[in-house]
C-alpha cells in the first residue's frame, strides 16, 4: 500500500529539502540552462550514467548540438560518433529519432504538456516530468532511483527496487508533495534528486549530515541501509568472443562492419569476431582459408564488457596479414565460403556460428577502412579498447 505524507509533514520535510538544495547543491553545467532541449538531452545522457562521466559529453554535445533542429538535421553516424564511450548507444539514437518527431510535428519546439511530450521516442514518464518541473515549474513528478530510494525509506515502505507499483508510489507521494506546494516543483523534484545522489545513497545513506533526518521512519527504524529491497538478480549469460583486428600488410586497412540498426549496439561498428576464445593457430588457419597468410598476430588484453542483460568475456587478436590473391582487392577476404571439410583437412573442428562474421549475407557489408577512417567510426567501449590496443601493436 502506497504511503501519502500528511499536510503537517509536507511542511516539515520541504523547507529543508529547498533550503539544503539552496545551499548544497552541485553547479552541474545542466543547471546553468533550463531550456527543455537542455534538459531533455542532460536526462537522456544521465540515465544508467554517472554525472561525472555524463559532463564532458553533455557539453560536447551541446556545443555540437545547440537546438532540437541541430540534432534533426545531423546524421545518425556523427551523433553516435559523439556518444562513443558513454554507452546505452539507444538512448542516442531515440534522441535523435525524438528530436525529427519534435521537429516534424512541432516545429521544433519542444511541447509543454505531458501528453505531448509522452509521444516523443525516448521520453518516458520520468523524462517527461524532468522537462516539465525542470523546464516549466509545472507541477509533475520526475522519480528516477534517487527519488524511489529517498521516498523508501522516509516512508520506511518495503519497497523492491525496480518495482513498477512501488515506483508509482514514490510517483504518488511527490505528486503530493507538489500538490501541496505547485510553485516549487522544480525544487522539489530536483532537491529529492539530488539528496538521492549525495546523502540518501545507496550503500551508506549520511544521515547525520540529511536534512529530513527528523522525519526519516527508516532512520528511526534502523531500516535504511536495506531500503529499497534488492531485487532477485538473474544470472547473466556469458558470451566468450574473440575479436579480431586485421591489418592489411599492403593496403593499410582494416575489415569493419556495422551492427544491424536494432539490437545490441546497434548501428556501431565492429571488428569480425569469432564465437569461443580461439588460439593465434586457430585464428591463423581460418585466415589461411580465406587467402590470407599471417604475417605477425599477437595477443590483445582480455576484456569482459557487461551489459544489463548479457556479459561479453572477450579475448583478441592483432594480426597482420598479406593476401595471397591476384587480385589488390581486400575485400577478397569475405569471398570464398569453407565447407566442414577443408576445416577438417586443418584438423580443426568449427560449428557453423564459427564462421557467421565471414558467411553471413549480412557481412557482405565488411568494409575495408584505413586507420583515420576507423577512428571516425563510432565503436561501442567494448570493441574501441581493442582497435586502441591493437593499432598501437601492428
Ligand atoms: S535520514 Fe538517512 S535514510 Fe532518511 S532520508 Fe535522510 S539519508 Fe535517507
Amino acid at each position: 500500500m502506497c504511503v501519502q505524507p500528511q499536510p503537517i509533514l509536507q511542511r516539515e520535510i520541504l523547507t529543508p529539502l529547498t533550503d539544503w538544495f539552496h545551499a548544497a547543491s552541485r553547479d552541474l553545467p545542466w543547471r546553468r540552462d533550463r531550456s527543455p532541449w537542455h534538459v531533455w538531452v542532460s536526462e537522456i545522457m544521465l540515465q544508467q550514467t554517472q554525472v561525472n562521466t555524463v559532463i564532458p559529453y553533455y557539453e560536447t554535445f551541446m556545443a555540437r548540438f545547440p537546438s532540437c533542429q541541430d540534432l534533426a538535421a545531423a546524421h545518425l553516424d556523427d551523433i553516435l560518433k559523439l556518444w562513443e564511450g558513454l554507452g546505452y548507444y539507444s538512448r542516442a539514437k531515440n534522441l535523435w529519432r525524438g528530436a525529427n518527431y519534435v521537429v516534424n510535428h512541432h516545429d521544433g519546439t519542444v511541447p509543454d504538456t505531458y501528453e505531448e511530450l509522452i509521444k516523443i521516442p525516448g521520453i518516458g514518464d520520468y523524462t517527461a516530468g524532468a522537462i516539465l518541473s525542470f523546464a516549466f515549474d509545472a507541477p509533475f513528478p520526475a522519480v528516477d532511483g534517487n527519488v524511489v530510494r529517498v521516498i523508501a525509506r522516509l516512508t520506511n515502505s518495503p519497497w523492491t527496487q525496480g518495482n513498477a507499483k512501488d515506483k508509482q508510489c514514490a510517483r504518488s507521494y511527490v505528486q503530493n508533495l507538489l500538490d501541496h506546494c505547485p510553485d516549487q516543483a522544480s525544487l522539489i523534484n530536483e532537491g529529492l534528486i539530488e539528496l538521492g545522489a549525495l546523502i540518501c545513497r545507496p550503500k551508506v545513506p549520511e544521515c547525520g549530515r540529511c536534512p529530513l533526518h527528523q522525519n526519516c521512519s527508516a532512520l528511526i527504524e534502523g531500516t535504511a541501509e536495506e531500503l529499497p529491497l534488492p531485487k532477485k538478480s538473474k544470472k547473466r549469460p556469458v558470451e566468450d568472443l574473440t575479436i579480431l583486428v586485421v591489418r592489411d600488410n599492403l593496403s593499410g586497412r582494416y575489415p569493419v562492419r556495422r551492427r544491424a540498426p536494432d539490437g545490441l549496439l546497434g548501428g556501431l561498428w565492429e571488428f569480425p569476431y569469432l564465437d569461443g576464445h580461439r588460439s593465434g593457430e586457430e585464428v591463423a588457419v581460418l585466415l589461411e582459408d580465406y587467402g590470407y597468410e599471417t604475417l605477425d598476430l599477437r595477443p590483445l588484453q582480455p576484456r569482459r564488457h557487461i551489459f544489463s542483460h548479457l556479459e561479453w568475456n572477450m579475448v583478441g587478436w592483432a594480426v597482420s596479414v598479406k593476401s595471397m590473391s591476384l587480385t589488390d582487392d581486400p575485400s577478397s577476404l569475405i569471398a570464398p565460403i569453407i565447407d566442414g571439410q577443408e576445416l577438417a583437412d586443418h584438423g580443426i573442428q568449427y560449428d557453423d556460428a564459427d564462421y557467421s562474421f565471414l558467411t553471413d549475407p549480412k557481412d557482405m557489408d565488411l568494409i575495408w577502412v584505413d586507420a583515420k577512417e576507423l577512428y571516425e567510426k563510432a565503436m561501442a567501449t567494448a570493441i574501441a579498447h581493442f582497435r586502441d590496443e591493437a593499432i598501437g601493436n601492428i
